[in-house]
């Protein structure tokens, strides 16, 4: 039983930052910052071991991703990749530094790995990349074009297609062909 601080206890109204329950409080660190969120035991329990993910209880997090809290929003990014959950993550907004903090605590994934993914020149793209577009590209059902030339930060590998990556243009999280991207 660790003692919970009391600025956790007062930002919590002593509730479990996850699904609002008072049972078995504790604090939980969401690595690697030094940052804790409050939670209650049945929460605790499968963050801390995902095999005991129960998906109806963790319904709770389609409220709690709102939280105003960055640490609760990381929690509930990871545990959704987690669940493979993609139209809650779809619908989720991070910063990017806390989309990096959510990112860096996530276990690596075995089948992404597998793939390998290139740009216009066959050097290797990794997730959080930036690239420049080669060649002005339509984008469906977006009625723009990405212009040559543009930068796109923070790719996404598009799990399961190692030809194409995902990224934001003109605000927009686009899917973008790798032939048409250079690494910069
Ligand atoms: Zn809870």
């Amino acid at each position: 039983m660790s003692t919970i601080d009391q600025k956790l206890l007062d930002r919590s109204e002593n509730k479990c930052e996850l699904c609002g329950s008072g049972d078995n409080l504790d604090s939980y660190k969401v690595e690697p910052k030094d940052e804790e969120i409050l939670v209650c035991g049945v929460c605790k329990e499968q963050i801390e071991d995902n095999s005991k993910l129960d998906e109806t209880h963790m319904y709770c997090l389609n409220d709690s991703m709102w939280s105003e809290v960055d640490a609760v929003k990381v929690v509930a990014y990871r545990l959704f990749s987690i669940m493979k959950n993609q139209d809650m993550l779809d619908m989720m907004y991070l910063e990017d530094d806390v989309k990096q903090w959510a990112d860096d605590g996530l276990p690596d994934e075995p089948d992404e790995d597998a793939l390998i993914y290139r740009d216009s020149n066959g050097v290797i793209l990794n997730a959080g990349d930036t690239v420049v577009i080669v060649k002005d590209l339509p984008v469906k059902g977006a009625g723009f074009v990405a212009k040559q030339g543009v930068a796109v930060r923070n790719i996404g590998l598009v799990p399961g297609d190692e030809t194409h990556i995902e990224g934001r243009v003109n605000g927009v999280k686009v899917h973008l062909k790798t032939c048409f991207l250079k690494k910069s």
